[in-house]
Parts: structure tokens; sequence; C-alpha cells
């Protein structure tokens, strides 16, 4: 289970990322989907050309190519490719970090605004639209984070280790002063 590579057994797939064929042989990257119209809860896979994944699926292509044993042999050039695309990409798992890129937002500990350029913690919470509830991300300065996590939570330890993984923008210096924000 989960994201693949492999060498691709026909020429008939063609790459999501480009619409051209994918030809036999060539590796390829399996992103799996899930595919709520499967009864045999077999996974689906859609295929990406490597090279074209490092551009526009850094993080997929990631982390497939940390649990291949299949030997990619311009691994460090498609590594790089990741690391330069990996800021583009919007995080997908919660908790994660981040440099406010608006001013827009609020925090939902002390209801001020986040200016541009603040780090800031977005977690998932419920939100009510009015006639529904959903789930969406919220906001907190970095600073104001540790009032809103649960006491017993090792902010600096285990939660931070977990911001820095989910978060694709952080340079090491965000991380530090996310750390020296968060221990207050
Ligand atoms: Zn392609
Ligand atoms: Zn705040």
């Amino acid at each position: 289970m989960g994201h693949k590579i492999e060498e691709a057994k026909s020429g008939r797939a063609a790459c999501r990322t480009c619409k051209k064929p994918i030809a036999k042989g060539d590796l390829r990257l399996g992103e799996e989907v899930i595919n709520a119209f499967s009864s045999s809860g077999e996974p689906s896979y859609q295929w990406h050309h490597l090279s074209c994944a490092a551009k526009k699926k850094p993080l997929v292509l990631e982390e497939a190519l940390k649990t291949t044993d299949v030997v990619v042999a311009d691994r460090a050039a498609l590594e790089a490719e990741i690391a330069a695309n990996r800021k583009n990409q919007k995080p997908s798992t919660f908790p994660y970090a981040e440099r406010a890129k608006t001013s827009r937002s609020s925090c939902i500990s002390c209801n001020e605004a986040i200016e541009k350029g603040t780090l800031r913690v977005a977690i998932e919470r419920d939100v009510d639209t009015g006639s529904f509830v959903t789930k969406g991300a919220g906001y907190l300065h970095a600073c104001c984070a540790a009032e809103w996590i649960p006491a017993n939570t090792d902010i600096t330890g285990d939660l931070l280790a977990a911001i820095a993984a989910n978060s694709t923008s952080l340079e090491p210096a965000d991380v530090d002063a996310l750390k020296a924000e968060l221990a207050g």
C-alpha cells in the first residue's frame, strides 16, 4: 500500500502530469488514490514520469523514494528537483507551520490578525459554515500555539518534529525560530 515506483510493464499508461505515454521499461511513480467505487478494496494508481512527478507531485515522489527498493539511477537529480519544488506545495497534513503570505488570517487563540511574514501554525479544526460543520485550517501565532495545545504535549520535541515534517516551506532557521516561540 502507499505510493510506489516501478518499471512500466507496458507502454499504455499515460503520465497524469504531461499526458504523454510512459514508455515500457521506464520507471514511473504510482500515486495511490482512494477509489470510493472499488468494491475489491484494491488501491488504484495514477501514473507519472518520475521527472514530471518531481515538478508537480514532489511530496508524493519524496514519500515513494523513501520506501522504494527500486534502484533509481537519477535519484540525486530528482531529490534536488523535489527540494526546489517542495516550497510551492500546500502541506496536506496538520499541524504544519508557514510564514503567512497575507495579513488576512487571524489567530484562533488571541483573535488578533496574523501579520504577513509571521510564523503561523495551522491546525485542523471544525468550521461551522452556518448550515453544516466541516474541517478546515485554524491558524495560530506561533507564540499563541502553546496555550492552544493540550498541556501534556511535548511541544518542542514531538510536536515540533511533526510540524517540521508536515511543513513544506520552512527554512531551517524558521524551525529554530518556531522552537523558540513555541517554548514561549
Ligand atoms: Zn510526464
Ligand atoms: Zn495569537
